[in-house]
């Protein structure tokens, strides 16, 4: 059967990589997380004190992010150490929204993402897939929410994980967030325009899947 390339964009947390994933495991594809790459490269940034541009950029090449299947599903690792619990802090997400707009930091990531997706049959989140990383991708998913939807689901994975958030403060991140991407002035998030948008908010996990499946097998039929 003909592989494609999924490219699934959109706001943090509205569900993108429990999409990503999904629909990964149902068509047999690779599943790229990109914000887990810039996530790693900020905890790189972090703990190596070089979060200005002119300290990361000369020593990108010191940075190797890759994937690993573990039990628990697939583990990013920085520099060959399993590093998915620290990056899903709320500083590494902060950090990592900072860094993204570095545009050698952008050109690094995406370079290798292209890399990832030379042989297709690969479904890849983030926030410039569809525009940047494969404009040229057989199905472009624009996923949204509201920002409280957003947010309160967020706030549910922070209290699972056993942090103690407070609702408003996740909520302005969450806006925060949202401003950057939109704003920044490398890649920011914006919808491509054949993309499909899927607003999440009032839809069951299934219903999406079920929307999002039949967008994927007329994808693999046209
Ligand atoms: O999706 P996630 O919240 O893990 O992404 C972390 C941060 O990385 C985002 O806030 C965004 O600024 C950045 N990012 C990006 N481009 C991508 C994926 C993530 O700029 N393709």
């Amino acid at each position: 059967m003909k592989k494609i390339i999924v490219a699934i964009d959109g706001y943090s947390s509205c569900g993108k990589s429990t999409v990503a994933k999904t629909l990964a495991r149902q068509a047999g594809y690779t599943y790229v997380d990109t914000g887990a790459m810039y996530r790693a490269v900020a905890l790189w940034a972090m703990e190596n004190n070089a979060m200005e541009p002119e300290k990361i950029i000369p020593r990108l090449q010191e940075i190797h992010i890759s994937f690993i299947q573990t039990e628990e599903g697939q583990h990013t690792c920085l520099n060959g150490r399993d590093v998915e619990r620290e990056i899903r802090r709320l500083e590494v997400g902060n950090a990592a929204s900072q860094i993204s707009q570095i545009k050698e930091v952008r050109a690094y990531l995406v370079a290798l993402q292209q890399a990832m997706g030379r042989e297709k049959g690969i479904v890849m989140d983030g926030r410039d897939i569809g525009t940047v990383v494969f404009p040229e991708a057989e199905l472009k998913l624009f996923l949204t929410a509201s920002p409280e939807v957003r947010a309160q689901r967020r706030f549910d994975e922070l209290i699972e994980k056993g942090e103690t958030p407070d609702f408003a403060a996740v909520l302005a991140d969450v806006n925060e967030r949202d401003y950057r991407d939109t704003h920044r002035a490398e890649s920011p998030l914006r919808q491509a325009e054949d993309a499909k948008v899927v607003d999440n908010s009032h839809l069951t996990r299934e219903k999406q899947m079920e929307v999002i499946y039949d967008l994927f097998k007329e994808a693999i039929d046209r």
